[in-house]
């Protein structure tokens, strides 16, 4: 997804900040108060979300915002503060498409360590094959495998997912897949 864009102002005193090494005894550029010395310290971000199959086939969300506007993901979004994994993940469900599941085992956990992320898929049946999609999204709609519009899907974390999700399904078995990217 994004690249965070470097912190400019202190949260704590609003002050300038520069990145520096701190002095104490830290090996990485952090970025630093030049007022109050505060050290911002900044960490991966955590995107949730769900497989969410019925019959065989998945479901998925064409994306009505940048970036990858009109093209198809799971639903996914950034973790809030007050929640855990799987519960973001359901929020995101509900919000991007509108779908009644269940939520099963974590399937897929990605680290994206170009832009700071790790991506956490869970899967999740359907209850029912009718969508409610919020303003994110144009369009929620199941997928065969061979359905799947693979040049069209939005990010690379999805399209690995429903791989590993399609591969487990043919052999009959669902595991859980860790990996790596970029
Ligand atoms: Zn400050």
């Amino acid at each position: 997804m994004f690249r965070r864009p470097p912190i400019l102002h202190c949260r704590n005193c609003g002050g300038a900040v520069v990145y520096r090494v701190p002095d104490d005894g830290d090996t990485k550029p952090r970025a630093v108060c030049t007022l109050c010395h505060t050290v911002h310290y900044e960490n991966p971000l955590n995107v949730v979300g769900t497989v969410p199959h019925l019959d065989g086939r998945v479901l998925l969300c064409k994306r009505n915002i940048e970036p990858r506007w009109g093209k198809w993901t799971l639903p996914a979004g950034f973790m809030e503060l007050d929640e855990t994994t799987a519960e973001g993940a359901a929020r995101e469900t509900d919000e991007e498409a509108g779908a009644r599941i269940e939520m099963q085992a974590l399937f897929s956990v990605i680290n994206v360590k170009q832009v700071g992320q790790v991506h956490f898929f869970y899967r999740a049946r359907l209850l029912s094959d009718a969508f409610a999609p919020g303003v994110e999204t144009i369009e929620a709609r199941l997928f065969t495998e061979a359905q799947i519009p693979w040049d069209e899907i939005a990010f690379r974390t999805v399209r690995d997912t429903l791989r590993h999700f399609f591969d487990d399904q043919r052999r009959g078995h669902f595991g859980m897949h860790h990996f790596d990217i970029g």
